[in-house]
Formats: C-alpha cells, sequence, structure tokens
C-alpha cells in the first residue's frame, strides 16, 4: 500500500519522457511560486516605502519645520519685550509675520501639494527646497492650526498698532503692550503645542510604517528562503529517485553481461524489476532473454547427455509443447539416401494419422520443405503445399532441419489461424526454431553415430547382422523373450559344399552366391526376426517369440525354397542347398549361448545325414558330443 503510494509520488511507473515532463513542471511550479513570492513583497515593501516617502516623510518633515518656527517666533516675542526702540521692536514683528507666512505656505503646500522653501529668517538663508505631494492626513492639522494662526496674525497687527498709537510705555509691565505680548504668547504656546502633538503623532506612524516594511521584508525573506528549501529537497529527491532508477536497472545489465564465466549465465542474479516504465520493460526483457539463453544452454547440454537419436526428438517435442505451448506438431527425420521420411515425435503408428498426404512419407522429395530446405507457412500463402491435407483447418508451418547441408528433418506446427490474425507473427515459432537450431548439431552426431554403429555391426557382403551384433544386444534381446514368455528359435544354416562354387567359378560369383542366399533367408522370415552372418558361409537366423516347436516349419521352409532358386552363374544356372540345425531357447537350455552350440551340433548332424537336411536339435546328440 506505502509502496504503491511512493511509486505513485515518485511516478516510478510513467514512461521515461513523461517522467522528465513531469520533473520539468515541477522545477517550472517551483520557479513561478518564486517568482510570485518575490514579486508579491516587492510590491508590498514597494507600497509602505512609496507611502512613506510621499505621506509620512513630508508631513513629519513639514510638521517639524511649523514647530521649529513656531519655537523660533516665541524667541522673537521674548525678545519683543526687551528691545531698545521702535526699530527693533517692529524688526521683531516683521520677522514674526513672515515666519507666519512661512507656516501658511506650509500648510497650504501640505494640503495642495507643490513647492516648499524653506528658508530662516534671521540670516535669510535658503534651508532647503521640498517638493511635496497633497497629504489627506494634512487638512486636520491644516483646519486646527489655522485659526490659531489667523489669531496670532490678529495679535501681531495688533501689536504694531499699538506701537504706531505712540505709547512709551513699552518696557512697563502691565501696561497694555504687556498685556498684549502675554495673550500673544499664549496663543503661540497653544499653537506650539499643537504642531508639536501633531509631529509626534507623524513619526509614530513613521516609524509604524518602518517597522512594516522591516518585518514585510523579513516575513518575505522567510518564505523565499523555505520555498527554495522545499523545492531543492524536492528537486534532488527527484533527481535522484529518477536517476537511480534509470541507472540501477542499467548497471545491472552491464553487470549480467560482464559477468565473468563467459557463456555461463547466472540466474542467481536476475535483474529486479522495480518500474513499469521503460527500464522495467527492458529489466524484464533482459532476464527473459537470460532465461531463455540459459534454458536454451541447458537444453543442448541435456541432449547432448541423450543416449539415442529417439531420446533427443522427444525431448525437442517436449520442449515444443511444454515450454513453448506448441501441442500439434509432428517431427519427421528424413533418410536422404532412402528418398524417405518417418515421424518420430510423437509416436504414429498409422501412417493415415499424419497431417500430410501419406505419399511424402514414400517420396520425400514430394514434401516442399524437404526439397527446397526453407520454412514455409500457409499462413502467409494458403494451400502453400499441396501434400497437407486440405480437410485440415489449421495453419501449417514447416520448418527443415539442415543436417549437413540436406534437410535431415521437418518439424511440421499447426496453428490456429487466429494467432496470424492481423499479419502477427506468433513468437512461440521463432523460439522453436532456436530450439531446432540448438539441437541440430546433436542430431547430427548422434546419427552418425547411428550409422558408425550400424557399419560395425552389419556385414557389408550381405546387409546382414554380424557376430558383433549377436554380442551386444543378446542380452537385450533375451530379456525381453523371458519377460513376455515366449521362445527364441534358432536356424544354424550352411551352404552345402560351397567351397566347390569359388573354386569351379571364382570368389566373386562365391560372393553373389552368399548375396542370394542371405535374400532367401530374408524373404522367409518375419521383419522382427532377425538373420546373422555367423560365419563365412554360416548363418544364423533368430526368430523371436516364436511358439515352442514352430521353428522346424521355417527351417525346411528355407531348405525349400533354396532348393528351388537358381542362381544365375557366367555359364547359366546353378542350384545350391543349405543344411540346417535347429535348437529352441530358452526349452532346450538356460544359456542362450548352449542354444546357439545345440543348434550348431544339429547342423553338423545335417551335414552328416547327407546335406539338404533339417535337423532339430535333441539331448543325445549332446552327451554324444560332449564325451
Ligand atoms: P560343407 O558342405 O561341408 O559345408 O562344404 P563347404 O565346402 O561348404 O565347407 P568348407 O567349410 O570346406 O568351405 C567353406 C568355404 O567358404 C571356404 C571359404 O573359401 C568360403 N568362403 C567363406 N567366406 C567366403 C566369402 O565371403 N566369399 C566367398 N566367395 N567364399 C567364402
Ligand atoms: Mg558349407
Ligand atoms: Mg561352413
Amino acid at each position: 500500500m506505502i509502496k504503491k503510494l511512493i511509486n505513485f509520488i515518485t511516478f516510478v511507473d510513467l514512461p521515461i519522457r513523461k517522467k522528465f515532463l513531469l520533473f520539468f513542471l515541477g522545477v517550472l511550479f517551483w520557479f513561478a511560486v518564486m517568482f510570485l513570492t518575490s514579486v508579491l513583497t516587492n510590491v508590498t515593501i514597494n507600497n509602505r516605502t512609496g507611502r512613506i516617502a510621499v505621506q509620512v516623510m513630508p508631513l513629519d518633515r513639514i510638521s517639524g519645520k511649523i514647530t521649529r518656527k513656531l519655537q523660533r517666533m516665541s524667541i522673537d516675542a521674548a525678545g519683543m519685550q526687551a528691545v531698545s526702540g521702535i526699530a527693533e521692536f517692529n524688526e521683531k514683528i516683521g520677522i514674526s509675520r513672515t515666519r507666519l507666512m512661512d507656516i501658511r505656505s506650509f500648510l497650504s503646500a501640505l494640503e495642495l501639494g507643490g513647492q516648499v522653501y524653506d528658508i530662516d529668517r534671521d540670516s535669510n538663508k535658503l534651508i532647503e527646497r521640498l517638493t511635496v505631494t497633497p497629504v489627506a492626513a494634512a487638512e486636520k492639522f491644516s483646519n486646527d492650526l489655522l485659526p490659531l494662526i489667523d489669531a496670532l496674525d490678529t495679535e501681531l497687527a495688533g501689536l504694531a498698532d499699538l506701537k504706531f498709537s505712540g505709547s512709551n510705555s513699552m518696557q512697563q509691565d502691565g501696561g497694555p503692550l504687556a498685556d498684549k505680548i502675554l495673550n500673544y504668547r499664549q496663543t503661540l504656546s497653544s499653537a506650539t503645542a499643537l504642531s508639536e502633538s501633531f509631529s509626534t503623532r507623524t513619526a509614530k506612524m513613521f516609524a509604524a510604517d518602518l517597522k512594516a516594511v522591516r518585518e514585510t521584508a523579513r516575513l518575505s525573506f522567510y518564505i523565499q528562503g523555505g520555498v527554495l528549501l522545499t523545492a531543492s529537497l524536492l528537486l534532488l529527491f527527484f533527481t535522484v529517485s529518477i536517476s537511480r532508477s534509470i541507472a540501477g536497472p542499467v548497471k545491472s545489465i552491464i553487470r549480467q553481461i560482464r559477468s565473468p564465466g563467459g557463456g555461463e549465465v547466472d540466474l542467481s542474479r536476475k535483474i529486479t524489476v522495480r518500474s513499469k516504465d521503460e527500464i522495467g520493460a527492458l529489466s524484464e526483457g533482459f532476464n527473459h532473454l537470460m532465461e531463455e539463453i540459459h534454458d536454451m544452454a541447458t537444453f543442448k547440454k541435456v541432449i547432448e547427455e541423450d543416449d539415442s537419436l529417439d531420446d533427443v526428438y522427444s525431448r525437442l517435442g517436449r520442449v515444443f509443447s511444454d515450454n513453448l505451448g506448441l501441442d500439434k506438431f509432428i517431427i519427421y527425420e528424413v533418410s536422404n539416401s532412402r528418398n524417405k521420411m518417418k515421424p518420430v515425435y510423437p509416436v504414429i503408428l498409422d501412417e493415415k494419422d499424419i497431417f500430410c498426404s501419406e505419399e511424402v512419407l514414400h517420396n520425400s522429395e514430394l514434401c516442399k520443405v524437404k526439397k527446397t530446405g526453407h520454412t514455409i507457412s500457409s499462413a502467409t500463402y494458403p494451400g502453400i503445399c499441396k501434400q497437407f491435407r486440405p480437410d485440415i483447418e489449421k495453419v501449417h508451418i514447416c520448418m527443415p532441419m539442415i543436417i549437413g547441408g540436406k534437410t535431415g528433418g521437418v518439424v511440421q506446427f499447426l496453428l490456429d489461424r487466429e494467432n496470424f490474425k492481423a499479419g502477427g507473427k506468433d513468437g512461440r515459432l521463432f523460439r522453436a526454431g532456436q530450439y531446432i537450431k540448438e539441437s541440430l548439431s546433436v542430431i547430427e552426431a548422434k546419427r552418425l553415430m547411428n550409422t558408425l554403429r550400424e557399419s560395425a555391426l552389419k556385414d557389408s557382403l550381405t546387409g546382414l547382422y554380424n557376430r558383433r551384433f549377436l554380442q551386444e544386444y543378446t542380452e537385450t534381446l533375451i530379456a525381453g523373450v523371458l519377460r513376455r514368455e515366449k521362445t527364441v528359435g534358432l536356424i544354424m544354416c550352411d551352404l552345402d559344399f560351397f567351397k566347390q562354387v569359388n573354386d569351379l567359378y571364382g570368389h566373386s560369383i562365391g560372393d553373389m552366391v552368399l548375396k542370394e542366399t542371405s535374400d532367401v533367408l530374408r524373404k522367409c522370415i518375419r521383419t522382427a526376426d532377425l538373420v546373422i552372418r555367423f560365419g563365412g558361409e554360416e548363418f544364423l537366423v533368430l526368430m523371436l517369440d516364436i511358439n515352442e516347436g514352430e521353428t522346424i516349419n521355417v527351417a525346411e521352409k528355407i531348405r525349400e525354397t533354396m532348393e528351388n532358386t537358381r542362381i544365375k552363374v557366367s555359364d547359366g544356372t546353378i542350384k545350391k542347398t543349405v543344411s540346417l540345425g535347429i535348437s529352441e531357447f530358452p526349452a532346450d537350455t538356460e544359456s542362450f549361448w548352449q542354444a546357439i552350440k545345440f543348434a550348431d551340433v544339429a547342423l553338423y548332424k545335417a551335414k552328416e545325414a547327407g546335406r539338404n537336411k533339417v535337423v532339430r536339435f535333441n539331448r543325445e546328440m549332446w552327451t554324444e558330443n560332449r564325451f
């Protein structure tokens, strides 16, 4: 569950292209977040500082300037009482009135905006020039202060009038001048107090705004720092997880390919499939490939160790059905020398059970694959081979087994037509082809071995088995007969006066007579029986699973056929006869080799009895001979 969630979050199962696209979008998102936060903080700070610069600062400074002007006026008023003459008194009043005008211009600048010239009226020097935009907060201040300014103006005018009336009691206390100055100073101090309190308020506003700016700056620092940290951590996490999900499996594949031990595939080192993306598919494909190589290598090793060709065919067949799920197929073995082919796997008893016309079995040239050595498929070309039975609905694919440059075998697969819908191919066939290829060298070696053994066990002149065959196979033969509780009939057969043929007609005619004799013997027995060239002109016939007592009939048949056979020689034809000795195993003896000896003894008796005779062995003969 948690693993699923993690896979979803880290988009492990997405295709690589989508992974990087999402990664890119993620980076873009965080860039956007950072950009937005920086824009937001910039705007906020800009607004705050703008307010400070445009509203609070001019208000603060101008109210400060007004306060200073009023303070100077207090000093002027104090000076008025101590002046020595009219001129000095008038000068003080004039300066104060100029200062009042300055204050008025300051107030109007605050309300309406414009230039402000701050001039030191004592020295008439310009202190500062300020440009002010209208400040809304100044209105109340101006409304409160202006009546006081007007009053001050009136009182100053009154003071000037007093002076002009010619009074001389300027320096007297309690006189009308002193009263007026006192009044004036009172009005002045209340105006100063008003201005000072306003100054204090603007100063507070200034401080508050500055603090807000600082806090906004600090907050934005934390937010941006946090965003940067989160984004960096996420990017790091995704970079590592994506690169690891790609690099990990690729490294494993490289390691597997370079694994020591050459062709040996270490299947314990399978790549673990962690994702469903291309890398996952690659890992799975690689594992599959490794498995296949391993299977193939094992298959080859196993069939190399198989004893017989039949074992190899049946193992190949089982790979088709068990591993590949191809259950309808026939493996044919082709004999090029005899132009025949025969089904070798699965076991087919009736020739009619094959999927082609039976003729191909006896004339393999009819089989298209045998003839051309190419794979054919009726999926691509329906009706490609005329020998395929038209009543079978399935698609047939026939592959050649090329052995020693010739078609030494054919594998025919039958599949449902659905497997090839929309021009598709069945991958199993490709793998079947691989297995066939893998087995070819083994089949070739085994076939060669078989021919070698055949030649070692067969007599080249007559094509009959030789004595060596008897030595090799007796045990197996006897075991089978004993198990089935049957009898082996033994006939020892020797040409009469054969030496004469050699002497009269020469050795090659002698050979021909031997061949004729072997043909007669073959003709008189069943296919399951065996004829062995036992010596020069001596043959041993073994009749397997015969009923006890029937051997003599076959022997008689041989004798008769031989007697009636005419053999061509240079000047016409000759007739030859044979003598035959019979014994039966295990009726006569429990030792097979002794049974052969007994047949030989009987043959000797037949010769003795005048040749061209059949003699059945009996116990007396043996006792006679033993001593
Ligand atoms: P018998 O009726 O007593 O058997 O007389 P036989 O002449 O047949 O018997 P013998 O054993 O005296 O002679 C066998 C001859 O068979 C001797 C040998 O030259 C000849 N022979 C053995 N093998 C071959 C062979 O492969 N080819 C030919 N042409 N002759 C062979
Ligand atoms: Mg002889
Ligand atoms: Mg002989």
